[in-house]
Parts: structure tokens; sequence; C-alpha cells
């Protein structure tokens, strides 16, 4: 049977945590979308890591980990996470890349710095690590598979198609120098080594795992806002964040997805630039406040260190997240975070040109909307490390069938606390 694991909102929702929960009783861990531009935060035995690109179950020996053809795949990250992770203690990793997945290219995270700083004061913001240019070369079928890497002369043909159009770009529209293809063609080569023993055929291996009944993991990264067709375009991520596209991505049958599970903080935090809409917003000292104690360190991104933008706990977009996710469940992580507060608003509702609606609007009303918030009050006190559901104090307990019953998906899993068996199942 498959789960995933997948954010509904804007990302850093605490999925990393949830899916080295559940990759305990799990025999195979995917990756199926985004690149290193995200990170998950995981803190075990072993100690604090900040994954990148590699799946959340490599640090279970039992589990194998899978980076599907849907990922963008940057290969020198790719062997400096593992280097990092070996060296802190963790045994090697059951690791298959695809041999479908395609390379993120220097050229790209190149393009991306040029792009953002041609558009200046109008950027979105971009982690400038190559995935709208990655995945665009990929639609426009300039590419390269990690299969090219094994096949010389074609690689070479492909490095030279997309090194032809790059070049017009680069010279002519951002007015930097042009690439050398030479150069380009040897760093492939070398970064071929490095994941040559991990490379294998990860459409049969998956498909083979469901068909035998083994309990398979799909990792997501960000989370719905940030889909390109589902999301708040354009301030988007370039690949599908959603669970369905683990079918794809991954790749699992459509029919083998049996338990989504929808991850959402017990706050808002979204790492965007301040010009995306954020309606649940709290700024000044009240939004610096929840910045600091957010999160197992504040809310700071785990790949950028960027200060996140923290707000009340949206159910409108939240509803919708888990909506277009197709959650069975969700997962409310960092409750522990708000037990200093005496009152807690949830945003319950927008206010759209007067009317007030909880649907979640496209991207142009949603630049107007205004929140709708209710008042719950707080519980003032720590539950950091509760595991017992029944033992949180009532107004906890409260907030929590408040938010259940306004996103309209059973809250199963409520966390407590960064660490891994900080959680209280319901
Ligand atoms: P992801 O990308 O969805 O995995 O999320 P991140 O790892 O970027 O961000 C979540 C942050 O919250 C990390 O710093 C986690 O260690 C932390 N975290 C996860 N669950 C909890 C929780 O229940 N309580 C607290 N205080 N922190 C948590």
């Amino acid at each position: 049977m498959v789960k995933a694991i997948v954010g509904a909102n804007w990302g850093d929702e605490g999925k990393g945590k949830i899916t080295d929960l559940l990759a305990e009783q799990s025999d195979v861990v995917v990756r199926f979308q985004g690149g290193a531009n995200a990170g998950h935060t995981i803190i075990n035995d072993y100690g604090r890591f900040a994954l990148h690109i590699l799946p959340s179950g490599i640090f279970y020996p039992h589990v194998t980990n899978v980076i599907g053809n849907g990922v963008a795949l940057d290969i020198a990250k790719l062997a400096a996470e593992l280097a990092d992770i070996t060296g802190q203690g963790v045994p090697a990793p059951n690791l298959i890349v695809s041999e479908r997945a395609q390379l993120l290219m220097p050229y790209h995270v190149l393009q991306d710095g040029y792009e953002e700083e041609r558009l200046g004061g109008r950027a979105f913001g971009s982690t400038k690590s190559g995935i709208a240019p990655f995945y665009s070369d990929k639609y426009a079928k300039t590419g390269i598979q990690v299969c090219d890497l094994f096949e010389e002369a074609r690689l070479r043909d492909r490095l030279h198609r997309a090194v032809e159009v790059k070049n017009v770009l680069f010279e002519h529209l951002y007015h930097k120098p042009a690439l050398d293809e030479d150069q380009l063609f040897g760093q492939l080569l070398s970064l071929r080594e490095r994941i040559a023993p991990y490379v294998g055929d990860a459409v049969s291996f998956l498909h083979e795992a469901v068909r035998s009944g083994k309990t398979v993991l799909l990792e997501g990264q960000l989370g719905s806002m940030k889909d390109p067709d589902l999301g708040i375009f354009p301030m988007t991520t370039s690949s599908h964040t959603l669970a369905g596209y683990g079918c794809v991505g991954a790749p699992v049958p459509p029919t083998a997805i049996e338990d989504v599970i929808c991850v959402t903080k017990a706050y808002s935090s979204s790492v965007g630039s301040h010009t995306e809409p954020f309606v649940s917003e709290l700024t000044g000292p009240e939004g610096d406040e929840l910045r600091r104690r957010g999160g197992d360190r504040g809310e700071f991104g785990a790949t950028t260190g960027r200060p996140r933008r923290v707000g009340w706990f949206d159910a409108v977009a939240t509803k919708y997240g888990c909506m277009v996710q197709g959650a069975t469940q969700a997962a409310l992580t960092c409750l522990d975070v708000l037990g200093y507060l005496d009152e807690i608003k949830v945003c319950v509702g927008y206010d759209v040109d007067g009317a007030v609606t909880d649907k979640f609007p496209t991207t142009p009303a949603l630049m107007r909307a205004r929140p709708v918030f209710e008042t719950l009050p707080g519980w003032k006190c720590d539950v950091r490390g509760v595991t017992d559901y029944s033992a949180l104090p009532a107004n906890a307990r409260r907030y929590v069938e408040f938010l259940e019953e306004r996103i309209g998906v059973p809250i199963k899993i409520v966390s407590t606390g960064p660490r891994r068996h900080e959680i209280a199942m319901r």
C-alpha cells in the first residue's frame, strides 16, 4: 500500500518529522518531485539533519530510498549530502536513483540567478537553485536524463543542444559569459562516477514493491499552495506538489495510494517574498515573537536560512490545501509552539470585496482578501512532548478540534515537539 505525506500549505509544515516517524514502519520512501531547493529538518538519535534531496527514510537500514524521475537531481548536492550523513555516523543508506530522473545542471542555477537579477524588484524570490529553468528544460525537451550519462556520444549531443540555446540566452538576454561545453562535459563524467552505484530502474522496483504488498511512502516537498496548477500562481514552484503527482514522479499506480496524510502547522508560515499574498499574516512584534518561538529553532528556512513569514492558522487555505491533496487525514505539527498565547486567532473566512467566503480564491481575488478571524482561548502551558492526546489541556484539544471541523479532515496525528517521538496519535 502507498501512503503519501504532503503539505497542505506553503511548505515547512513539518513533513520531514512525520515522514521520519512513519518511515519506521515502511519498506520504501520515495521523493517524487522538487529538488534541493527546500529542506526537511529531522532530529533523531544520530543528530539534527537538514535533508534537501535524500528521502527521509535514510536513517533506517530496512528502508529502500528512491529518488524518483520527477525529482530535479543535483548530483553534486546529492553526493555532498551522502558524504555529510555518513560522516555523522549514519550507516550507508539503501538508495535507488531513477535512471529516468533528469539532471539539474550548473547552468540552471546560473539562469535562475540571472533571471532574478534581470527582474530586480519584480523577482519572485526564487531560492536560485535552478528549479524553474530545470523544469522548463524538461518540458522543452532539452533536459538530460541520468541514463544519458552512461551513453557518452548521446550525452555529448544532448549537452550540445542544451548549451547552444543557453548561450544565446546568457550572452544576449543576460549579457553574461557563454558556457564552456567541454568543461561541463568533463564535470558530468566525474559526477557520474559518484552516483553510478545508486542508479537503477526505479519504475519497475516501485511497481513490484506495490504488487508485493510493501508499504511505500511518498514524501512530498513544499505544499498545495506552491503547486503550479492548483497553488497561488505564479508564486508557485515548478513541479507538482500534490500527492497525485506521485503516480508520475515516483511512480506508483494511481489506485495504489490509499492514505494521503496532509501535514499542516498549528499556525501558518511561508518562506516566500513579501509580495506574495498571505492573508492571515502576523507582522510587527507579535509576528517576531511567533517567528522566534516557531519550529525547533525559530521559523527560518532549512535551506536558505531566510526568515519565514508567520501568521495565524488559515483554515480557508488549509481546507483547500487538504482538498486538492485528497487528504484522508491531517497531521497537525507545532502545537507546543502556541502555549505562550492568551488567545489564539484562526482565519475562518476571507473577505473579498465585501463578501465573506470560505472558498480559496484564485490569485487576483486572493490579493484583495482580508482575513476574518475567530478567537479561541489559549492554554497557557507547555505541552512539549505530550504523547497522550487526552492529557493535553482542554483548550489545546478544543483548538485541535476546532481546526479539524474547519478543514473537514480528521486530524489523527498531533505533533508536540520536533523530536521523533514527541507525538500524540488520536
Ligand atoms: P518540512 O519541509 O515540511 O519537513 O518542514 P521543515 O523541517 O522545514 O520545518 C518544520 C520545522 O518545525 C523544523 O524546524 C522541525 O524541526 C520543526 N518541527 C516539526 N514538528 C514540530 C513540532 O511539533 N513542534 C516544534 N516545536 N517543532 C516542530
